[in-house]
């Protein structure tokens, strides 16, 4: 946990009350345990195998070609470009098309540039923690709607209550992390209604939409009238392995995308140059890369699901992301916390903790969080190592 008071000779230095109630994040505390402990990481999600060697080259060739300063503010011409010709929908590269440092970014900068203090915004949870971190920089009033467990559907009665006059934005993300749900039709043409009829924006975290292992993904911006009213969230990191390049997008009509520029402008101004000339390249790799990239990823699903089973884990199996989460309860701990320490310190794997997901339920302190974004014989050793907690 960070300090949140220091002293500087006699000036008294505290965190803002913006940021107190989030400490260091859990992504960061627990890949630091993995290593304190010498664990298998499952915990953060990046993959522990190279990225392609394409897109390196396309980087390598791209510092080599002199693509070393600042790019346009909005994405490089290659890169916006790319974006809109492999869109589902027709946008415009120039006005529609907005690459950030990550989605990270594009999430605070959608939310800083577009949420007044005292606006409500919709937030499912379990959720991504940078969402409520970044509302209440912006002084958003936050609404919880819970995916509850086992199945994680989304529950048409809390959803329509959550929603009123003062809605601002509803926050999605499918396919979810971290329950691995991909949201069904009806669930989101639910959603598109309830935020067509209270007039909100819909900021729609895709960056999993290339993960998707059971069914399909529906990009909400593509249901009838919803395009006017979302913004879409991409990146290049997961489909590509290059999670540290820090390559993210938003697609949202003009409106909604001055808005977000004007806020990316002050944060990061550009994200880096070379990279966003080689994310423009792997954009247009053939369709064999994606279908190989999931193929893989569903065998190394597969592999887990079935291995924390068998060490006798309740597993909800992922309909997409690298994520899975499994009930820890027939083990016997207190909470999640104090399972995830056990795990890491005695059976040395690290995942993470989950109930820093959730603001309202206790849902949380039940489960785990797993990533399978990780070689194959890594996941074997990691469920070997698993089956200590049998004997415990
Ligand atoms: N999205 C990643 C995860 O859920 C973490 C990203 C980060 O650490 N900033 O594990």
């Amino acid at each position: 946990m960070y300090m949140t008071k220091m002293n500087m000779g006699n000036v008294d230095i505290a965190i803002s009350k913006r940021l107190e109630p989030f400490g260091e994040t859990v992504f960061a505390t627990w890949s630091r345990l993995a290593v304190e402990h010498d664990a298998i990481n499952l915990g953060q999600g990046f993959p522990d195998f190279e990225a392609p060697e394409f897109i390196k080259e396309a980087a390598i060739k791209a510092i080599r070609d002199g693509e070393n300063q600042y790019s346009r503010s909005a994405g490089h011409p290659k890169l916006v470009q790319a974006i809109a010709d492999t869109f589902e929908i027709s946008v415009d590269p120039f006005e529609e098309v907005s690459v950030t440092c990550g989605s990270t970014e594009t999430i605070a900068a959608a939310i800083l540039g577009l949420v007044n203090p005292g606006d409500e915004v919709i937030v499912i949870e379990p959720f991504y923690d940078s969402y409520l971190a970044c509302l209440s920089m912006a002084g958003a009033v936050v609404k919880i709607v819970t995916l509850h467990t086992p199945t994680f559907k989304l529950n048409e009665d809390e959803l329509r209550k959550a929603f009123t006059d003062r809605t601002k934005m509803i926050i999605v993300n499918s396919p979810h992390n971290p329950t691995g749900r991909v949201f069904n039709k009806e669930e989101l043409t639910l959603i598109a209604s309830l935020a067509t009829k209270h007039d909100a924006i819909v900021l729609s975290d895709e960056v999993y939409d290339k993960l998707v292992l059971t069914g399909s993904h529906i990009p909400i911006a593509t249901l009838p009238q919803m395009k006017n009213r979302t913004i879409t969230l991409r990146s290049l990191g997961k489909v590509f392995s290059v999670t540290g390049w820090k390559i993210g997008w938003a697609v949202a009509p003009k409106h909604l995308t001055n808005p977000i520029r004007n806020a990316h402008q002050f944060l990061t101004f550009c994200a880096a140059t070379p990279l966003q000339v080689a994310a423009a390249e792997a954009l247009r790799a053939p369709e064999s890369y994606f279908s190989e990239y999931t193929t893989a990823y569903r065998e190394r699903r597969d592999l887990l699901v079935e291995g924390l089973r068998s060490v006798g884990f309740n597993v909800h199996t992922p309909e997409g992301t690298y994520f899975v989460l499994a009930d820890h309860t027939p083990f016997d701990f207190e909470d999640d916390i104090s399972f995830c320490l056990h795990l890491v310190k005695t059976c040395r794997v690290a995942g993470i903790p989950p109930s820093s997901f959730y603001a309202n339920s206790t849902e949380g302190r039940g489960l785990v969080r797993f990533a399978f974004c990780k070689g194959l014989d890594t996941l074997n050793n990691a469920v070997e190592r698993l089956q200590g907690l049998a004997k415990t």
